[in-house]
């Protein structure tokens, strides 16, 4: 028989008796709302840093339109309420490690960006 121990509840921190190391929640009704939060909260934080990437994609999108490449100053580019910070990736672009935002090549130039469309193969 294992001796029992006590352990305060991964959700609300209520003290409860348990002999199994691997329990951590009152009982099944403390669990469930508690891993919802968590998902929720990974969901927002998720859709919150992703939100941004799209707005500021959207941004060059239209910007770039139909050309392979424009710059803009920075205070341009801020003003429009894109984010300068954001890309999806870092890759290698013309021989440079760049950061990329999806498709568009991010590559900063003093007080400027230059926006390049990536060529689709
Ligand atoms: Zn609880």
């Amino acid at each position: 028989m294992k001796k029992p121990f006590i352990r305060s509840c991964k959700c609300c921190g209520e003290e409860f008796s348990t002999t199994k190391l691997c329990k951590y929640y009152v009982d099944i009704t403390h669990q469930k709302p508690h891993n919802n939060f968590i998902q929720n909260t990974k969901r927002s934080v998720f859709s919150e840093l992703t939100k941004e990437h799209y707005k500021t994609y959207q941004i060059f999108n239209e910007l770039l339109n139909e050309k392979s490449k424009i710059v803009k100053s920075k205070d341009f580019l801020r003003g429009t309420g894109a984010k300068l910070g954001v890309f999806s990736h870092v890759e290698n672009f013309e021989g440079e490690n760049t950061n990329i935002l999806f498709d568009i090549a991010i590559i900063p130039n003093e007080n400027n960006i230059i926006l390049k469309r990536k060529q689709h193969a």
